[in-house]
């Protein structure tokens, strides 16, 4: 995709602290994350100074699951989360469980998570739960949702709830309430901020979000490395921009008790590189402080959301 076709000519350069040249972070959700690869992943990432974002269930297996992974009711995982928030990781929050939950068990869920990680989340990624927000054709609006229900066979219509009032299991005034930022739109350039010069931004018409962010493709480790490939990452330098990534450690990371080596190998020559590594938000705080938040209007949010259908139709993004 040529540079004509980014939204970025409004976009200024952002200076970033301690003299960094550009961001980096992730956004891991963790569906099919055990506790061995979740200790593989992050104590590699630590050791090479990263700081991310792993998202969470804080909610116990109480009927058949959706997804593979871990939960916070296994107290041996909980005290990994608890160690690597302790070094500056940051928890986020994946909906309450691996299967589809009420209301009273949302807001359960956000009460384990702050008695163990101390304060309920700031940052949040939906899983396709019913009580998932703003999701499935809801992402988008007018024209663009029918297009969204044509190219998905209807596939999510009618499977998300989270803010949809009276429905048991609605949620929003309590995300609205507690939850920062959630994650829409996922582009397949490095450069996050680029696609998206405008996050984090307001949506008057998804009221219950505060914030959303978007988020460059990473699906499994494939669709991560090759978005993390060599020259991308020099690109990303050299544009001075921000790249958060959203993948699933879970899938492809690991194989017989040892890291993927390209995976290994791509993270090694970031890391050697002068990059800011902080958790989603605290990246998003600082957009904020550096240079407001935007709140879409018709024709904004047009751009944001034709620029993800184009992208999910031609690249198949998430
Ligand atoms: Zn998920």
């Amino acid at each position: 995709m040529g540079s004509d076709n980014t939204l970025s000519s409004r976009q200024q350069a952002i200076t970033w602290p301690e003299g960094r040249r550009f961001a980096f972070t992730v956004f891991d959700d963790p569906d099919g994350q055990s506790l061995e690869t979740t200790r593989l992943v992050y104590s590699f990432l630590s050791d090479l100074g990263f700081r991310t974002t792993i998202g969470v269930w804080p909610l116990d297996i109480r009927r058949d699951t959706n997804s593979g992974g871990e939960t916070c009711a296994n107290p041996e995982y909980r005290a990994f989360l608890q160690q690597l928030q302790g070094n500056g990781f940051e928890i986020g929050f994946h909906n309450a469980a691996p299967y589809s939950t009420t209301r009273d068990e949302t807001i359960e869920a956000l009460d384990l998570f702050e008695r163990y990680f101390g304060k309920t989340p700031d940052v949040m990624a939906n899983h396709y739960n019913a009580e998932a927000i703003y999701w499935g054709p809801a992402r988008l609006s007018s024209w663009r949702r029918d297009i969204y229900n044509l190219i998905t066979l209807g596939r999510t219509r009618n499977r998300f709830f989270g803010q949809v009032e009276g429905h048991p299991s609605f949620w929003g005034d309590v995300c609205l309430e507690h939850i920062r930022y959630c994650r829409n739109f996922v582009y397949s350039d490095i450069n996050t901020l680029r696609m998206n010069p405008w996050m984090p931004y307001a949506d008057p018409l998804r009221p219950y979000v505060r914030y959303w962010y978007s988020a460059s493709e990473g699906n499994k480790a494939p669709a991560f490395l090759k978005t993390l490939q060599d020259e991308n990452q020099d690109r990303l330098e050299e544009q001075g921009g921000a790249c958060i990534m959203y993948t699933h450690f879970g899938h492809g990371y690991v194989r017989d008790g040892k890291l993927n080596p390209d995976f290994r190998r791509s993270m090694e020559r970031l890391a050697a590189r002068n990059g800011w590594f902080v958790p989603v938000t605290r990246l998003l705080d600082f957009l904020i402080r550096t240079k407001g938040v935007t709140t879409l209007d018709d024709s904004l949010r047009s751009r944001l959301e034709t620029r993800w259908l184009w992208e999910k139709l031609f690249r198949g993004t998430s």
